[in-house]
């Protein structure tokens, strides 16, 4: 038997309705195959527990973490009860940095039965490798003089280390599917960091003579994403523009509540962290009304992190017979709950095997 050892942070709002939700499918997955088993063990941290004990989580949390083969975490942050930069800098940004998770791997496709605002959505199906530790995201800069004088400066920072690193992985990835990578770049206006970013991607290109490759500014790239999609398989980005594309891709596929993510340690140090594009929700949380579609497709990338790639295709399918079939919760369209969209694939699941 091949038992994953999963630590499971559900956090807050919407988190602690899709979590559980996804985690009956895991079982699912894990009963149909036979020889598989996923051990949870699950940490309340959240702003709920900030409140009480004056942190996201406890000061050995990371400690604990670090001897799971990986992280299920539904969504962090209640600005009502706790500013988003303490519960975000407390827990997730924390994470992702001290564990190294320095790739975001974030698939966008669209699904029949969705509804799109793309006229032919059909094509749309792509991954956005986002760099996820460095560029734009940085603390470095700092606001000086006051008043009608003040000037605020923000530093990127682009290693060749960090930006190739991303590069490789893009470059990897594409040789898994149809063997092409998109560079977003920005070098015509940002005349550091981004004609850096165009000589590591030129330079990473050699090293893979069977991908083909574009590189596109940004700005036509945003555009690209609705006029072409079918041009795109992985796209490589920094870590700003990574998470605009993404919520382009979030809308195109017709919902942020179906976006899925993935943060990844690839140094085998730490674990990796599997965490869904949208946040908390508190608009709709405890309505039992989220769409558990992006948490189940995050954990479907966990299971092709673990290697059973077949599982996850197979959860995939099932995940788009029904949203076909109109089993779907209300931001998609339906009227469904998170649950019964959650039951009716675990018995789809169930049916097939
Ligand atoms: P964060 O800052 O953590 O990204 P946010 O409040 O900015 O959080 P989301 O929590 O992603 O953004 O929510 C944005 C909008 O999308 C909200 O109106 C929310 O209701 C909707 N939404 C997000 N996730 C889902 C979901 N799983 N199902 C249905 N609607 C969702
Ligand atoms: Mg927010």
């Amino acid at each position: 038997m091949k038992t994953y050892e999963v630590a499971v942070v559900p956090g807050d709002g919407i988190g602690k309705e899709v979590v559980p939700a996804s985690l009956k499918v895991l079982d699912t997955i894990a009963d149909i195959h036979g020889g598989l088993k996923f051990q949870y063990k699950e940490f309340p941290w959240s702003c709920e527990y900030y409140l009480e004990h004056g942190q996201m989580m406890p000061d050995d949390g990371l400690g604990i973490l670090k001897n799971f083969d990986s992280i299920f975490l539904g969504a962090i942050g209640n600005p009502k009860l706790v500013p988003d930069h303490v519960s975000l800098w407390g827990l997730l940004i924390k994470i992702r940095r001290e564990f190294e998770q320095s790739i975001n791997i974030r698939p966008a496709k669209f699904f029949k039965g969705l509804r799109s605002p793309l006229v032919n959505p059909n094509d749309f199906d792509l991954i956005v490798v986002r760099e996820n530790s460095e560029g734009e995201y940085s603390e470095v800069g700092g606001r000086i003089h006051k008043g009608e004088d003040e000037i605020a400066i923000q530093n990127a920072i682009f290693t060749k280390t960090g930006t190739k690193r991303a590069m490789k992985y893009a470059f990897d990835l594409a040789k898994q599917r149809r063997n092409h990578v998109t560079s977003a770049t920005k070098s015509n206006g940002i005349v550091h960091s981004m004609p850096f970013w165009d000589e590591v991607f030129k330079e990473t290109e050699q090293e893979y003579p069977d991908v083909q490759t574009a590189s596109y500014h940004i700005d036509a790239l945003a555009a690209f994403f609705v006029t072409r999609p079918q041009i795109f398989d992985i796209i490589v980005a920094s870590n700003l523009f990574g998470d605009i594309l993404t919520d382009i891709g979030g809308a195109i596929m017709g919902s942020i509540g179906i976006a899925p993510a993935a943060n990844i340690n690839i140094n085998g140090r730490y674990p990796s962290m599997f965490e869904p594009v949208h946040g908390s929700a508190p608009d709709i949380a405890g309505k039992g009304i989220a769409n558990p579609i992006g948490q189940i497709w995050t954990a479907k990338m966990m299971l092709d992190h673990f290697g059973e790639s077949e599982l996850g295709q197979k959860l995939l399918d099932t995940v788009e017979e029904v949203t076909n079939d109109g089993i779907k919760t209300s931001d998609i369209g339906g009227n469904a709950t998170t649950i019964e969209v959650a039951d009716e694939i675990c018995s789809r699941l169930k049916k097939t095997a």
